[in-house]
């Protein structure tokens, strides 16, 4: 028997399979912010203490942070900071990253945005030096297809507001921006999707650097680069790649206990994120 069928119908009936199937397990933002960091500080994002994660806590105008002085993957729920608007500590010890100052700026942008990675990993380093914005010219990569914003000049140590007005008018709609001379950002509605472009834009730096070396890059037809886009963005593909992210990291991790899910599996990611702590 020879099935023929319009490709949209297999769009959705993978949606509705993912929708079924790709269940997730539920944790608290802090667990989820400070599972990223330790999937971040696995995958080489690490650049001794460079680099900031933060999501929006349950009160407007909060957030969690990391801790500065603590390395991507020795954060926890217990360690992290929750701050003000203006970086004032309201609970935890310590001091959160200045630069987590542009990060705010971010939020205040881009009122849909919930959680904000930045990290300063080798691959996307490197290309940040060439001068060129970030080519997402392979499947895998297609996240980023118009959707990577670039900041050709690199303004400085981003501790002050004028970078944190720069990076947030650059990134404009997109939800990542490569930072010239200095490193990647992703700006998302959840913190599994921060993390998973996080994880991807590193790769995608990568794949530039080697095809570069090789050759010329050739650019994919853009309607099937945005259809490749959507696809790898819906939101059940996101939390079941975090969620393969999460399990390669705690499978060698001794806190593993910190990260026990706090409620029963579920594929809505995005609905628990609003909602617990
Ligand atoms: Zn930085």
């Amino acid at each position: 028997m020879k099935i023929v069928r319009n490709k949209s119908e297999y769009h959705k009936q993978t949606a509705e399979r993912m929708e079924k199937h790709f269940v997730v397990p539920q944790w608290s933002v802090r667990q989820k912010l400070a599972l990223a960091g330790r999937i971040l500080g696995i995958e080489g994002h690490d650049s001794g203490l460079a680099g900031q994660l933060s999501a929006r806590a349950e009160r407007p105008g909060t957030y969690y942070m990391l801790r500065f002085g603590l390395g991507l993957e020795e954060a926890s729920p217990d360690n992290l900071l929750l701050v003000d608007d203006d970086l004032n500590v309201l609970e935890g010890d310590g001091m959160p990253n200045p630069s987590n100052r542009f990060h705010l700026w971010i939020y205040r942008a881009k009122p849909q945005v919930r959680s904000i990675m930045h990290t300063h990993p080798p691959h996307v380093s490197a290309l940040s030096m060439v001068g060129v914005p970030l080519a997402a010219a392979h499947m895998d990569t297609s996240l980023f297809h118009d959707d990577c914003a670039w900041l050709p000049e690199w303004p400085g140590t981003p501790i002050g507001d004028e970078e944190g007005r720069l990076i947030s008018e650059a990134i404009g709609d997109k939800r990542a921006i490569l930072l010239a001379h200095h490193g990647q950002l992703a700006a998302c509605v959840t913190i599994e999707e921060a993390a998973v472009l996080s994880i991807f834009i590193e790769r995608a730096a990568k794949l530039q650097l080697m095809a570069m070396s090789a050759g010329t890059i050739k650019a994919v037809d853009p309607t099937l680069a945005k259809e490749a886009h959507d696809y790898r963005l819906k939101e059940r593909a996101i939390g079941a790649t975090f969620y393969y992210y999460a399990r390669r990291t705690l499978r060698y991790d001794p806190d593993v206990a910190l990260f026990e899910p706090v409620a029963a599996a579920t594929a809505n990611t995005q609905r628990q994120q609003m909602t617990s702590g």
